[in-house]
């Protein structure tokens, strides 16, 4: 009798994924969020009082909550209704909750390497406001150090004085949720601005001479056609921004669109299919490498990459600490991941008390640190054996041969001598590829 036991041969294809369901498609962090504890809370605290690991970057987020609407397909934490004393005393609560860091020996007499201001749209806070509670930042840690400073901007909220300012906060890349030009669509989706203040924000801005300009664009808004994407990414390269990042639409749970499928019973979401989503990024990908720039992940084109760098997106794909403030931001510090609460009064009060606002927590084992930075870095499309192997040890060619085999067999993906690379085809769809290195018992979980 024989004692092998044949292995399971590899499907020829990945399953098959077409029509936009609801749920999350977008993979930005391992374990799964679903696996973070309130009961582990206390290993943040932990790791917090044990001084820094050397060398390991530092960098700082800060979530403004607040928009002028809620666009249909928002899935992050967002208000629409909070008048300036609540905004005043969330920029409070948000410095007084770096106060507390600053203080913990993890933290403590460290320079920022990167600093993002994320939402929301943190452009909505008055020119005032930016200068108060980044003032206050920098008394805590000082920017000088900092390679990069990154802000996100709702165009409508633009005006030139407000721009002169974010410039002079140092600010070095301005990203402007542009998502669409067209107004009918952008209107349909629930988006604050028109086409009119895109190309006036974005003029200005230039006059401003700011270091890095992107452009952010949705591929597939509801009533998106295959015209108007077309449209979309010649008037992208038309206005040359010195980078452009493209998301296929995804449809959570809490977002407005899903709301209403679930009102009328309907199980596959108003925008295109998956299939043809990518085609649009693929076609997208395409017109801007005609129009000389370099494809950097499977969401990124860049001008000059000699030039322009995404910081925040490769130091925290290879470990740095990320120091995250502000209502249900997620961090990671000493090796342990952390989300703040998700309301904004139990966040608030949480500060005010003197306490550190944090939910839930998770200290991934070393694999599922490996698999982390390796699932992160495979967003680049290409990953080095030796950086892993000199990091932690074993070689991703043999930790991981089961899932790098199914992909080269779906035609994804080859190993080249130390590079790990995608395809085309693979950085497209690698999201849903990425979940082959999970491991068996963080398949299916919900990213929520
Ligand atoms: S602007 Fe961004 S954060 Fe604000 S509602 Fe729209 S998608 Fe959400």
């Amino acid at each position: 009798m024989s004692t092998t036991t044949a292995l399971p041969a590899t499907p020829k294809s990945p399953p098959l994924e077409k029509q936009t369901t609801v749920g999350n498609y977008f993979v930005s962090n391992y374990p799964p969020f679903s696996f973070w504890k309130p009961e582990l809370v206390g290993e943040l605290s932990a790791a917090l009082e044990r001084p820094p690991q050397p060398g390991n970057p530092l960098g700082i987020y800060l979530h403004i909550p607040f928009c002028r609407k809620r666009c249909h397909f928002c899935y992050f934490k967002v208000y629409t209704d909070k008048d300036s004393a609540a905004i005043r005393n969330y920029i409070e609560a948000t410095l007084k909750e770096f106060a507390i860091y600053a203080a913990k020996p993890a933290i403590r007499g460290r320079k920022p390497n990167f600093i993002y201001f994320g939402g929301g749209t943190p452009s909505y806070l008055s020119v005032d406001q930016l200068r108060h509670l980044t003032d206050g930042m920098k008394a805590l840690l000082p920017w000088d150090e900092a390679e990069e400073v990154a802000f996100e901007a709702e165009p409508g909220t633009l005006t030139d004085h407000k721009l002169k300012a974010i410039r002079d906060l140092g600010v070095t890349r301005l990203s402007l949720g542009v998502e669409n030009f067209d107004d009918h669509i952008l209107e349909i989706n629930g988006r604050a601005h028109h086409s009119k203040e895109i190309a006036r924000a974005y003029g200005y801005a230039r006059q401003l001479d700011f270091p890095q300009i992107n452009i952010d664009l949705i591929a597939g808004m509801v009533e998106e056609t295959e015209a108007n994407w077309r449209e979309c990414v010649r008037k992208t390269i038309e206005m040359a921004p010195d980078s452009v990042t493209i998301y296929e639409m995804e449809i959570p749970y809490n977002t407005t669109i899903y709301k209403q499928m679930k009102a009328e019973g309907k199980l596959v979401a108003p925008v295109a299919d998956w299939e043809t989503k990518r085609s649009w990024v693929n076609y997208a990908f395409r017109e801007l490498e005609k129009a000389s720039y370099t494809i950097s992940s499977a969401y990124t084109a860049i001008k000059n990459p000699q030039r322009t760098k995404f910081i925040y997106r490769d130091r925290l794909w290879a470990g740095a600490d990320l120091l995250s403030l502000g209502v249900a931001s997620f961090g990671h510090i000493g090796g342990t991941h952390y989300q703040n609460h998700h309301e904004f009064d139990p966040y608030v009060s949480r500060v005010q008390q003197g306490e550190l606002p944090v939910y839930r927590a998770l200290t991934p084992t070393a694999d599922e640190r490996l698999i982390r930075e390796f699932i992160l870095q495979l967003k680049l499309g290409h990953v080095s054996r030796a950086y892993f192997q000199q990091k932690f040890g074993p070689d991703p060619a043999e930790r991981f041969a089961a899932p790098l085999r199914t992909l080269t067999d779906w035609g994804f993906l080859t190993i080249e001598s130390d590079t790990i690379r995608l395809n085309r085809d693979g950085l497209l769809q690698v999201d849903r590829l990425l979940h082959e290195f999970f491991l068996p018992q963080h398949h299916n979980a919900r990213y929520a």
